[in-house]
């Protein structure tokens, strides 16, 4: 499974491309008409569209309240993520503002740029086996990688939680069909990482799941 990775960017200040502060210029007629207009709305993810070139809305912070992806040359994969105040918005369609500062992504061929730090680009992403849903046989090496040691696939609920101490959490999964059986499954938090332990009917580990701490399911 994919897991978060974050690699430092680079800071600096870079050089608006024509074709942005363009598609800035008509994003600005767009959020102006809507001040007039009831009918042309910017409240939303991708209410304003200047195709192919950037597609964004009114859904940010109140220091930075429009966020825009901006594809460059309209291309779908290269493209940067960029969090504007409406005055930038102004600034920038009027040619006052010609450079902004954003964090580069360091990968060669990437080309990532944002203006929110938080925000992760593809390369901030590894492929981890030993990450998410474990399979059986990796238990015991998923989380000796975790520092978690004395529990194999053939553990039982009861053995875990002698070698682990009591759970944070514990319960029975409720979706799926109500008259299946349900499976109990126990949760740990450790090292970063939360632990999710699902056994069958007698108590034996059927899953593993490992995520980072502040993971929630649904997200
Ligand atoms: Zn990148």
């Amino acid at each position: 499974m994919l897991r978060r990775k974050p690699k430092e960017k680079e800071r600096s200040k870079v050089p608006i491309p024509d074709e942005l502060r363009a598609a800035i210029q008509e994003a600005f007629y767009i959020i102006k008409a809507s001040k007039r207009d009831p009918d042309v709305q910017v409240n939303y993810g991708d209410a304003i569209q200047v195709l192919p070139w950037l597609i964004g809305g009114r859904v940010g912070s109140k220091k930075r309240p429009f966020e825009f992806t901006y594809h460059i040359g309209g291309e779908r994969s290269n493209c940067w993520h960029l969090g504007l105040h409406s005055l930038d918005i102004e600034d920038i369609a009027d040619g006052r503002m010609t450079e902004l500062t954003l964090y580069c992504c360091r990968t060669p061929d990437c080309g990532h740029k944002t203006s929110d730090p938080e925000f992760l680009c593809n390369c901030d992403y590894e492929n981890d086996p030993y990450f998410g849903h474990i399979e059986v046989a990796d238990t015991v090496e998923a989380l000796s990688r975790c520092g978690i040691t004395g529990i194999s696939e053939t553990s039982t609920k009861a053995q875990i939680i002698l070698a682990l101490g009591p759970p944070k959490e514990s319960g029975c999964d409720s979706y799926g069909d109500a008259f299946d059986h349900v499976p109990p499954w126990i949760k740990y938090e450790r090292n970063h990482c939360q632990f999710h332990f699902q056994f069958d009917g007698s108590g034996r580990l059927r899953k593993l799941t490992i995520m980072e701490a502040d993971w929630k399911p649904g997200i």
